[in-house]
């Protein structure tokens, strides 16, 4: 229903970025190789995504509005072995519940386009377009009042914004994604480019010549990224990046982990800046812990964060540096 569509909204859509967040893994699910987000006014007044994945065929578009409708997971056991990004089938009815939506899709062969206004189907009608999906939302937050009063600056929107693409980006070196704002280029990263260059893209080609890279694995764990000299730190935690499986993901212990690498080589208050991605089997791993999917469990986390920060230690010995 309309009602439970807007209680799950408020998880999962708390602000513009995070419509963005799940319109960007909902294109990376669907396989595409280039993403471009565009937005006007931090993203309360409109944010388009246009994609080059697969599309959603003709029959099964209202299907994907409807609350717990995935296409990813089939039956129970899918839940331990979550491969794509999405799984709960939350995103679209939750945003359709609370703003006015327009997907335009097709799979090369077929293609549709639905308006839906407030969670309610205004038109769903054959359409042509290329292979792939567009989805454009507007007027966000125009029926929970009280929501939109909580919205931080439009400067503040939008570097959250600017952050969940970076994220994303992080995990993605494959897939080109742009984002412009007000038709002012924020991001573009090429989708043929590696780690290193995606972080000089964030962070600057200077910094990322201040940071080297690491790689170890064992049985259960892969781990590799990039991580800063002694010399070269934050003051803010936010510079620890944790990709697993793809999925940027938020995790203290890891994060720790990192930290504990660089033992006393830390003035107190300052932080590294790190990229660390790990690759697991989907088993050891669960995603299905908030609805923004974002906090992630682990088993055997203990055995990962001393492979973490075994690594980092080996790799800021003198000898390497
Ligand atoms: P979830 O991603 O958890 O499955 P969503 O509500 O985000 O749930 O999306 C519902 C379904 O709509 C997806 O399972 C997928 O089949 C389809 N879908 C959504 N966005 C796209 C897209 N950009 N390209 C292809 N299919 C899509
Ligand atoms: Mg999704």
């Amino acid at each position: 229903s309309i009602l439970s569509d807007q209680i799950a909204a408020g998880e999962v859509i708390e602000r513009p970025a995070s419509v963005v967040k799940e319109l960007i893994e909902n294109s990376i699910d669907a396989g595409s190789t280039e993403i471009d987000i565009d937005i006007k006014d931090a993203g309360l007044q409109y944010i388009k995504v246009v994609d080059n994945g697969s599309g959603i065929e003709s029959n099964d578009v209202k299907l994907a509005f409807k609350r717990h409708a995935t296409s990813k997971i089939h039956d129970r056991k899918d839940l331990f072995k979550i491969s794509s990004l999405g799984f709960r089938g939350e995103a679209l009815p939750s945003i359709a519940s609370i703003s006015n939506i327009k997907l335009k899709t097709s799979t090369g062969s077929d293609g549709t386009e639905i308006d839906i206004k407030g969670g309610r189907v205004l038109n769903c009608i054959p359409a042509e377009s290329r292979k792939g999906t567009t989805v454009e939302v507007s007027d966000l937050f125009f029926n929970t009042p009280a929501r939109l009063k909580y919205m931080k600056s439009p400067a503040t929107e939008l570097s959250k914004i600017t952050d969940v693409v970076n994220q994303i980006s992080l995990g993605h070196s494959d897939i080109s994604f742009s984002l412009r704002h007000n038709n002012r280029e924020l991001v573009r990263t090429s989708g043929r480019s590696n780690l290193q260059q995606v972080i000089g893209g964030i962070y600057g080609i200077n910094t990322v010549k201040k940071m080297i890279k690491f790689s170890m694995n064992d049985d259960d764990f892969k781990i590799s990224g990039y991580t800063s000299l002694p010399e070269m730190t934050r003051a803010s935690r936010k510079y620890i990046s944790i990709i697993m499986n793809g999925r940027y993901v938020k995790n203290n212990n890891i994060a720790k982990s990192v930290l504990e690498g660089y033992r006393s080589k830390l003035m107190i208050g300052r932080y590294p800046m790190t990229v660390i991605k790990i690759d697991l089997d989907p088993f050891l791993l669960d995603v299905n812990v908030h609805p923004t999917k974002q906090t992630v469990r682990i088993s055997k986390e203990e055995q990962l964060c001393s492979l973490i920060s075994d690594t980092i230690f080996k790799t800021l010995e003198p000898k390497n540096l």
